[in-house]
C-alpha cells in the first residue's frame, strides 16, 4: 500500500468531532426518567448532530462567532468592565464589535430560549435539533482556547495546539482512562451566570494550556514530539502518544475535567429548558418526524463541510 504523509491540520473550531459527540451522549445519562423517555431512544441523533454547528461554519458566515469569545480584548481577568447581559454589552461595545470577538456566552442563552420554547410547543423535531446544538456551544465554552485570542498558538509559535488539546488528547485517552460517571443534572436558576463562570474558568486556564505546552516542547526534539500513524491508508503526522500523555500529565488532567464539566453543563441546560417549559410530558409530543426541509438542511451541512474539508489545507 502506498502511504502519503499528511499533516493533520484540521480547522480548529471547537472540541473535535469525537469529543463533541461523546459529550452529548454522556449527558443523556444525567437526565431524569421523564426526559430519558425521549433522549435515550434518540441518543444516536444527539451524538451525530452534536457537530452540526461546526459544519454550519462552512456555509453560514455569522455562525463562526457563536463558538468562542476572544475575551482578552476586554481587559484583564476577570474582565470586570465587560457586561454579562447581551443588551448592556451591545450598548457598551456595539453589536459589530462583539461579533468580531465572538459571542459564545450570549449565544448559549439564545439557544436556551429556543429550546425552552420547543419544549413548550412539544415539538419533538425542534427539541432534538436544538438539544444537539446547544450541547455543542456549551461544550465549546469549556475549551480554554475558545476564550483566548491566541486560539491556535498562532501568536506564540504553537500552531496546532488547539487540535492537540481538544482532539488528540480525548481521542487518545477518553475511552481508555476517563470516567464519565457524573451524577444528576440540576436546574440552573441563573444560566447566564453559570455560563459566564465556565467561560471565565476557560479564560483563566488558557495561559497554562499554552505555557505548559511551550515548556514541554522545549524538552522534546521534534522527532519525539511528532509521530506518523496510519489512518485508513493515509500516513498522518500528529503529536506522538508519549508527548500527548506527558502534556496531559503536566496539565493535571485538565482536558478530562473540562470534558466532564461539559457533560454536566449540557445535561443541566437540557433539564433547565424542560423545567422552565413546565415539564411537558415527553411521551406525548407532536412533530415527530423530520420533514423534507430538515433532511435537506442536514444534507446541505454535510455537503458544505465535505467540500470545505477538501480545500482546507492550511493550518490556522
Ligand atoms: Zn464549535
Amino acid at each position: 500500500m502506498c502511504l502519503v504523509p499528511v499533516l493533520i491540520c484540521a480547522k480548529t473550531y471547537s472540541w473535535g468531532f469525537y469529543a463533541h459527540r461523546q459529550i452529548n451522549t454522556y449527558a443523556v445519562f444525567l437526565l431524569p426518567p421523564e426526559m430519558l423517555v425521549l433522549f435515550k431512544p434518540n441518543i444516536q441523533f444527539l451524538h451525530e448532530h452534536a457537530v452540526d454547528p461546526d459544519k454550519r461554519r462552512y456555509a453560514v458566515a455569522e455562525e463562526g462567532p457563536r463558538h468562542y469569545i476572544d475575551i482578552d480584548h476586554y481587559g484583564k481577568f476577570p474582565f470586570p468592565t465587560l457586561p454579562h447581559a447581551w443588551n448592556d454589552a451591545v450598548q457598551k461595545y456595539s453589536r459589530d464589535s462583539l461579533m468580531k470577538r465572538g459571542i459564545v456566552p450570549w449565544w448559549i442563552q439564545t439557544m436556551l430560549y429556543r429550546l425552552t420554547n420547543a419544549f413548550k410547543e412539544k415539538n419533538q423535531v425542534k427539541i432534538l435539533k436544538l438539544s444537539a446544538e446547544i450541547g455543542h456551544y456549551i461544550a465549546d465554552a469549556h475549551v480554554p482556547l475558545h476564550a483566548c485570542s491566541n486560539h491556535n498558538g498562532q501568536l506564540t509559535g504553537q500552531h496546532g495546539i488547539h487540535g492537540f488539546w481538544e482532539s488528540r488528547i480525548p481521542e487518545l485517552l477518553a475511552e481508555k482512562e476517563w470516567d464519565f460517571f457524573i451524577g444528576k443534572a440540576r436546574h440552573l436558576s441563573d444560566p447566564l451566570e453559570f455560563t459566564w463562570q465556565r467561560v471565565l474558568e476557560s479564560a483563566a486556564a488558557s495561559d497554562s494550556v499554552l505555557s505548559a505546552e511551550k515548556k514541554l516542547s522545549n524538552l522534546y526534539p521534534s522527532d519525539q514530539k511528532f509521530s506518523f500513524e496510519n489512518r485508513n491508508g493515509v500516513l498522518v503526522r500528529q503529536y506522538s502518544a508519549d508527548y500527548t500523555i506527558a502534556y496531559n500529565k503536566l496539565m493535571n488532567d485538565m482536558v478530562e475535567r473540562r470534558m466532564r464539566q461539559s457533560v454536566y453543563a449540557v445535561a443541566c441546560f437540557w433539564y433547565t429548558a424542560w423545567v422552565n417549559a413546565g415539564q411537558p410530558d415527553l411521551k406525548n409530543l407532536t412533530n415527530k418526524t423530520f420533514d423534507e426541509t430538515d433532511l435537506q438542511e442536514f444534507e446541505k451541512l454535510n455537503a458544505s463541510w465535505k467540500n470545505m474539508q477538501g480545500s482546507d489545507k492550511i493550518c490556522e
